[in-house]
């Protein structure tokens, strides 16, 4: 892949990453703020923190693909499928700077993610594709 294609995508990885470990260092702090072992099931103070709670959870998983993404572009292989080799089409990418899967691999990811197979974090070695 051209390097020179790969600098924006970088750059929008980068800030992303900023961005989000904002949301994580905020939400980290409500959690902190919202310690009461006495409130009991069902209070909206305790829904409120499980949806923090799940949504510092897929922040933290999207900080993880972001670095991935960066990873992948220090070892040169940003933009290639991480599960078959095949290249990941530049509109996906543009989408989603941080997909390190094709369609088709995140699919049968999620797909055998859902029958509880694969971990969310089950990562292809992309060295095997060399
Ligand atoms: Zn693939």
């Amino acid at each position: 892949m051209d390097t020179k294609l790969v600098t924006p995508e970088k750059e929008q990885l980068l800030e992303q990453r900023l961005s989000l470990l904002k949301d994580i260092e905020r939400l980290r702090e409500t959690l902190r703020g919202e310690v009461d072992i006495d409130v009991e099931e069902g209070d909206p103070d305790v829904v409120e923190r499980e949806k923090s709670v799940a949504l510092l959870a897929t922040i933290e998983a999207r900080l993880a693909s972001v670095d991935d993404a960066l990873k992948s572009i220090e070892r040169g292989t940003y933009g290639i499928c991480d599960r078959c080799g095949n290249d990941i089409p530049a509109e996906r990418l543009e989408v989603k700077p941080d997909a390190t899967l094709c369609v088709s691999c995140q699919a049968e990811v999620e797909r055998l993610r859902k029958r509880g197979i694969a971990s969310p974090r089950t990562r292809w070695n992309p060295a095997d594709f060399g």
